[in-house]
């Protein structure tokens, strides 16, 4: 039995990694939460068993991702997300559409979210707890 309704936050497909924007696409109900799928990868029944088998694998997404705000020109913020994006332990989730800033013309913002790797999280804080 699954339940799925159409999705009312902006995330990333768990098929494909693409953002799906609100109101798009489909969430699925696992044990461990909801499934977000893109209109290209419909949810389906095995959905739930992967949600669990991922929840498992994946203990990093134990936190909420960390997210981040890039502002520029849209080659700047490119460059950014690109960067974000080859950082090791670090998991680029979704990265939002870019909005133009009003009050700077030529220059836009995206939204990205991001997970980090519990054994980075684990050595920052002792460091931070050692000075
Ligand atoms: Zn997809």
């Amino acid at each position: 039995m699954t339940t799925t309704i159409v999705n009312r936050r902006g995330g990333a497909c768990t098929a494909c990694a693409t953002y799906v924007p609100p109101g798009k696409g489909t969430c699925t109900k696992a044990p461990d939460g909801w499934t977000l799928r893109c209109p290209e990868h419909p949810a389906t029944a095995a959905d739930a068993v992967v949600g669990t088998l991922r929840q498992r694998l994946a203990e990093d997404d134990e936190q909420p991702p960390a997210e981040v705000r890039y502002t520029g020109t849209p080659a700047q913020v490119t460059a950014l997300v690109e960067a974000l994006k080859l950082a090791s332990r670090i998991r680029v989730m979704s990265v939002s559409e870019p909005y133009e800033r009003r009050e700077e013309p030529g220059r836009i913002s995206v939204h990205v979210r991001a997970s980090i790797d519990a054994r980075l999280l684990a050595a920052i804080e002792r460091e931070e707890a050692t000075g």
